[in-house]
C-alpha cells in the first residue's frame, strides 16, 4: 500500500501538501470522519481522492455539480486514476458500463449525484461493492439556510446507518459557523474531526476602483494586466451582460455572455467553451459560477457592486485556484450605492434589515482606507491579520481628509430641498446647487436663491459625487425607495450640528502598479500558512510558455478535454522556466506525475528542443 505522500508524488506529481491536506487525509485514511472547511482553491479534492486511492475499495463522491462530473472524471483519468460517474445525463448503457466497472472492482472513485442515492437500485449496487470512503462535496447543500439547499442531501444522513464502518468526509467552502453546525448535525458527523483552513487567498490581488467610464476602465484593465487571460466579468443585469460582451468582442477580445435569460443550450455551450478554451472571457450575472472548477481563471471583474461580502468573496474566489497570481478587480461608484440602497428597501422588515446589514458591510469594504484583505478576513472571523501588501489600499494607501464641512454642505442642501414637499431631487441637482450652476432646472425651481447655492466651488463635480457616495456608504445620507431622492438620516443631524466628524477618502483613478509585485511573495511568511509557490515567468521563458500552451491546446482538442486536464498553467510555466532536458528532469516538475510523464513526456521534450524559427 502506498502512503499518502507517495500517491501525491506519483499520481498527482506534486511535491508537497497544501496547508491542512495532510492532517485531513491522515484522519480519513485511518478510518475517521472529517468535516472540512476550506476556501475555494484550497485543494479540497485531494483530501478525499488520496484516501480513496490509499484505502481498499471505491471512494464514493457525492456532488451536486452534475455538469462538472465529466470533466472531473476526465481529469482523474488523465492522471491514470480509475474514475467514473453515475448521473441523469447518462443513458442506460453508459450507466450499465460504470456499474459493471464498480462491481468488478475496477474503479478507484465513483462520482454520484445526490438524487442517485435515493434510488433503491443505487444503494443496492453500492452494497455489493467495497467502499473506501464517502465524500460529500459542497456539503453546505444540506443546510436549510444555504441558498442552494437540496432536499436530496438530507438522505445522506442514512449513510452512517448503512455503512457504519466507512469513513465520511464532508467538504465546503461556506464559512459561517451556523452552516458548519448544521452540516455536522444533519449528516450525523458528531464523531468527525473538524478542519478549518484559513480563508486567505494570498495569490489574489484585490482592487476596488472608482467607477468613471466603466467600459473604458474594463478594457484598459484587460489590456494592460490580463491580455489573453481567462476571466469572468460580473454584471448585475442581463442587458448589461449582453452589452459588455458585445463591447469586448468589438474590441477584439474573445468574450461570451452568460445569464439566466439565455436558453439552456447556449448557456451550456458558453460554459463548456470557457472551461475548454484558453483565454476566453465570460461576461455573466451571478447565475454563472457555481462549481466552475477551472483552475486558471486569472481575473474576476465586477462592473456592479455585489449584494454582500459573502457574494463578493465567493465570486472573486473563482480566480486563481491554481495558486498563481490573479486579480479581483471592481469598479464601483455612486450609482451602485444609490441602486443598492433602493433595492435594500424592498421586502418585509426582517428582509430589509438583513439586506442593509449586508450592504453596509460591502460598502465598508469598498470605502475602506485600510487593507482590503484584513477587512475580508476579519469579516469571516479571522481576526488580527497583518496588512497584506497585495491589495490596492496596501500598495497605494488612499489619502484621507476631514470632510466634515463638505458633508455639512451636502446635508444642508438636502435639508433645504426636502422642504419642497412636492418635488424630489437627486444627486445631480444637489451638486449643481453646491457648484452654483444656473442650469434650467436650477432656475426653474428658484434654487439659485438658496443659501447653499454656490457654496461648494472648492471641489469639482466628480469630487462632490465622491462625497455624496461616501456619505451614503456611511449611512449619513439615505435614498428614498420610490424616487431615489436623497434624504437625511438620524445620523445626519449630528454632522450638521458639528458633533460628528466625517472622515473621507480621496478617490484616485490612477491604478496602482500591480503586475510583478503581486503574486509570488505576496504576504507569504505572514503566518497564515501558504506554501503555494507561484512560479513567476521570466520574460525570456514567455515564448516557450506560449509554444507549450499551443501544444496543449492541440492535445486537449484532440481528446475533447479542457486544456488544464492535460497540464496546468503552473506546470507549463515551470517547464518553460526550467527547460528540463531529460524525462527524469521533467518528472521533478510540479504537476507531472507518472501517468502524464509516460503519456506526454516525449512530446513536451520535443516542444522544448524544436527551434521555432
Ligand atoms: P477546491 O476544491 O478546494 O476549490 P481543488 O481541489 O480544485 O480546490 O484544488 C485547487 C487546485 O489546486 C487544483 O488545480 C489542484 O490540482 C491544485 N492542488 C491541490 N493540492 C495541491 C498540492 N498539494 N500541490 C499543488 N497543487 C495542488
Ligand atoms: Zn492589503
Amino acid at each position: 500500500m502506498d502512503t499518502p505522500s507517495e500517491v501525491l508524488h506519483r499520481v498527482f506529481g506534486y511535491d508537497s501538501f497544501r496547508p491542512g491536506q495532510q492532517e485531513i487525509i491522515d484522519q480519513v485514511v485511518a478510518g475517521g470522519d472529517a468535516l472540512v472547511l476550506m476556501p475555494t482553491g484550497g485543494g479540497k479534492s485531494l483530501c478525499y481522492q488520496i484516501p480513496a486511492l490509499v484505502r481498499p475499495g471505491v471512494g464514493v463522491v457525492i456532488s451536486p455539480l452534475i455538469a462538472l462530473m465529466q470533466d472531473q472524471v476526465d481529469a482523474l483519468r488523465a492522471l491514470g486514476v480509475r474514475a467514473g460517474f453515475l448521473n441523469s445525463t447518462q443513458d442506460f448503457d453508459e450507466r450499465q458500463l460504470v456499474e459493471a466497472e464498480f462491481l468488478a472492482g475496477e474503479l478507484d472513485l465513483l462520482y454520484l449525484a445526490p438524487e442517485r442515492l435515493r434510488v433503491e437500485a443505487t444503494t443496492r449496487l453500492l452494497a455489493k461493492g467495497e467502499i473506501s470512503v464517502f465524500a460529500i462535496d459542497e456539503a453546505h447543500c444540506v443546510a436549510q439556510w444555504g441558498h442552494d439547499f437540496r432536499p436530496d442531501y438530507l438522505a445522506l444522513s442514512e449513510l452512517r446507518e448503512r455503512w457504519p464502518e466507512v469513513p465520511r468526509i464532508a467538504l465546503t467552502a461556506t464559512a459561517t459557523p451556523a452552516t458548519h453546525a448544521e452540516i455536522s448535525s444533519r449528516l450525523g458527523l458528531d464523531q468527525a474531526r473538524h478542519f478549518v483552513a484559513g480563508f486567505d487567498r494570498p495569490n489574489i490581488h484585490y482592487r476596488i476602483t472608482p467607477k468613471a467610464e466603466p467600459k473604458k476602465q474594463l478594457l484598459e484593465f484587460l489590456r494592460t494586466e490580463h491580455p489573453g487571460d481567462s476571466g469572468i466579468v460580473y454584471c448585475l443585469s442581463r442587458s448589461s451582460v449582453e452589452k459588455i460582451a458585445e463591447f469586448l468582442v468589438e474590441h477584439g477580445i474573445a468574450a461570451v455572455p452568460y445569464h439566466a435569460g439565455l436558453d439552456a443550450r447556449t448557456r451550456a455551450a458558453h460554459q463548456a467553451r470557457f472551461l475548454r478554451e484558453d483565454g476566453l472571457i465570460v461576461v455573466a450575472t451571478i447565475a454563472f459560477g457555481m462549481g466552475i472548477d477551472k483552475p486558471d481563471v486569472r481575473f474576476v471583474a465586477h462592473l456592479d457592486l455585489p449584494k454582500s461580502v459573502e457574494g463578493y468573496y465567493q465570486e472573486t474566489g473563482r480566480a486563481g485556484r491554481d495558486g498563481l497570481p490573479a486579480t479581483a478587480w471592481m469598479a464601483y461608484g455612486l450609482q451602485d450605492v444609490i441602486q443598492h440602497r433602493r433595492l435594500a428597501m424592498e421586502g418585509d422588515d426582517a428582509h430589509r434589515r438583513r439586506q442593509v446589514m449586508h450592504l453596509d458591510a460591502m460598502l465598508a469594504l469598498c470605502e475602506t482606507a485600510g487593507c482590503r484583505r484584513v477587512m475580508l478576513l476579519d469579516y469571516f472571523g479571522q481576526q488580527g491579520a497583518e496588512p497584506c501588501g497585495n491589495c490596492d489600499t496596501c500598495q497605494s494607501p488612499p489619502e484621507t481628509w476631514d470632510g466634515t464641512v463638505a458633508a455639512q454642505k451636502v446635508l444642508s442642501a438636502v435639508f433645504r430641498l426636502a422642504k419642497e414637499r412636492r418635488q424630489k431631487f437627486g444627486v445631480g441637482q444637489i451638486v449643481d446647487i453646491l457648484l452654483g450652476k444656473t442650469t434650467a432646472k436650477v432656475l426653474q425651481h428658484g434654487h439659485d436663491s438658496l443659501t447653499v447655492f454656490g457654496v461648494g466651488t472648492e471641489l469639482g463635480n466628480q469630487e462632490w459625487h465622491s462625497v455624496v457616495r461616501q456619505l451614503l456608504a456611511q449611512g449619513l445620507l439615505a435614498v428614498e425607495s420610490d424616487y431615489g431622492a436623497l434624504v437625511l438620516t438620524d445620523a445626519s443631524g449630528e454632522v450638521l450640528r458639528g458633533r460628528h466628524e466625517v472622515l473621507l477618502r480621496r478617490d484616485t483613478l490612477r491604478p496602482p502598479r500591480t503586475r510583478g509585485t503581486s503574486g509570488t511573495g505576496s504576504g507569504s511568511g505572514s503566518g497564515s500558512g501558504k506554501s503555494r509557490q507561484a512560479v513567476e515567468l521570466p520574460a525570456e521563458a514567455a515564448p516557450l510558455f506560449e509554444r507549450l500552451r499551443a501544444w496543449r491546446a492541440t492535445v486537449a482538442k484532440e481528446q475533447g478535454v479542457p486544456a488544464y486536464v492535460i497540464f496546468h498553467d503552473a506546470t507549463l510555466r515551470e517547464i518553460a522556466t526550467r527547460r528540463p532536458a531529460t524525462t527524469a528532469e521533467l518528472s521533478t516538475v510540479n504537476g507531472v506525475g507518472e501517468n502524464k510523464l509516460a503519456k506526454y513526456g516525449d512530446q513536451v521534450l520535443e516542444v522544448l528542443t524544436t527551434d521555432p524559427t
